[in-house]
């Protein structure tokens, strides 16, 4: 049962601020885009360097969400900015935590310009030694994978940096991650010992259909300067856009996950449909050429476990075939059940076998637990508000996940 948060620590901010409308976002500009910002609020050229520095300081080392934070900016100048510019975070319409502790967060953004608001979801998982955090980086999905309950929402839009980055925000705002405000001006704030340790492209939507607004926001979380989250502890999960795969390794520099689920073509059409228009062979020679791979940086191949269907010892032995040369580890994944949904999960047992014919071929083949069902917060189960489940839908779902062997 989903229980409520303990808001008992001091160092967890408080959860909703109201969007300005009609104001421009500062979150998720890049440096030069700031400066353009600072010009317009009528800074002197002379001084806009120092004032980009302070305001990444503050947005992204400390992470103001209000301007008056700011200690080190004049009184007149932080008014400007509020006039002119909006750094709040979206509102935090619910918040869930899971029995084991994974917690949910459904975020609305205002529109930004002519769109409605849109809800967006995103899910914190902690680990022993690891904190992961799964941002959404479209709402809904243009894509149709027949196991995916995103994939039976349509997509209402691509989030943009600053909807991506903001995630990120609200989790390190909810979860005591930014430094305390007597935390001396420019002292270091270490790395370690953070709540979230790491961020997985693994929401709702497909990463590599919203390119140049993931690019963006995944460099603003690895800067050096901010955020500082190392490259190899962001990965990407993609279900095989091919022509943006190489641009990933390029141009973001980030850890590849591959949604591979199938090792037949005929059966991933049928799972994966953007196979039909990008199939194993070329996906596959895209990761054989992602940049900067090698033992110590891996693509990770995603393989849902679903019973009956791409189950069975000679898919594990196809899969081993498959990736032969390319330096990969391999993600098992129970199948999480949603209302509606067509498939059951393979039963443990072959779970094991499978994973076993993987092993010893030399692959790590972990089994990830499901974590978070209980709020539907687990892989594949995300599917915001514009259309929410209804109480029935929900009961349904209780019954099959209490009813579930994976566990
Ligand atoms: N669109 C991207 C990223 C989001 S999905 C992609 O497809 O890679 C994150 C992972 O969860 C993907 O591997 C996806 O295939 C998997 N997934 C989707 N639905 C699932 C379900 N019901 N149970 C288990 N995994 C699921
Ligand atoms: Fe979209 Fe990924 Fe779900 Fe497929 S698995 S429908 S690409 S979110």
């Amino acid at each position: 049962m989903p229980i409520s948060l303990d808001l008992s620590d001091p160092r967890t901010r408080p959860a909703v601020t109201k969007p300005k409308a009609g104001k421009t976002p500062l979150i998720g500009l890049d440096r030069a885009e700031l400066g353009e910002a600072l010009r317009e609020a009528g800074v002197g050229e002379k001084q806009v360097r120092m004032r980009v520095s302070q305001l990444w300081h503050w947005l992204y080392l400390r992470g103001a969400g209000d301007f008056s934070q700011m200690r080190n900016v004049s009184k007149e100048l932080r008014a400007r900015m509020a006039e002119r510019f909006t750094i709040d975070r979206p509102q935090i319409v619910e918040e869930q935590v899971s029995s084991d502790g994974t917690r949910k967060w459904l975020l609305r953004f205002p529109s930004r310009g002519a769109g409605k608001p849109v809800e967006v979801e995103t899910v914190y998982i902690p680990e022993e030694g690891r904190g992961t955090l799964c941002i959404s980086s479209q709402v809904g999905c243009t894509l149709t994978c027949s196991f995916c309950h995103t994939g039976t929402q349509r997509l209402v839009r691509n989030l943009t940096a600053e909807e991506i980055l903001a995630q990120l925000l609200v989790a390190r705002d909810r979860l005591g991650d930014f430094p305390d405000a007597d935390t001396p001006q420019g002292a270091i704030v270490p790395t370690a010992g953070r709540k979230v340790s790491n961020i997985v492209m693994m929401g709702m939507g497909e990463p590599l259909y919203n390119f140049d607004h993931v690019k963006k926001a995944l460099l603003i979380a690895a800067d050096g300067d901010g955020l500082s989250l190392s490259k190899r502890r962001i990965t990407l999960s993609t279900s095989g856009v091919v022509p943006n795969i190489a641009r990933t390794g390029e141009e973001i520099g980030v850890m590849l996950a591959i949604s591979l689920h199938a090792v037949r073509d005929e059966l991933r059409n049928e799972l994966v449909p953007i196979n039909k228009q990008y199939p194993l062979s070329d996906l596959l020679d895209a990761c054989r050429a992602y940049p900067g791979l090698s033992n110590a940086r891996r693509i990770t191949f995603e393989y849902v476990m679903l019973k009956g269907v791409n189950d069975g010892l000679d898919d594990a032995r196809g899969l081993v075939k498959l990736l032969q040369g390319i330096p990969a580890k391999i993600n098992l994944i129970p199948f999480n059940p949603w209302p509606g949904s067509r498939y059951e999960c393979s039963d443990w047992e072959q779970i094991e076998r499978f994973a076993e014919v993987i092993n010893r071929s030399g692959y790590a083949s972990p089994i990830r637990t499901p974590r978070g069902r209980d709020i539907l917060a687990a892989c594949g189960q995300l599917k915001s508000e514009s259309e929410r489940l209804k109480l029935r839908e929900r009961l349904a779902l209780e019954a099959m996940v209490t009813g579930h062997g994976a566990e």
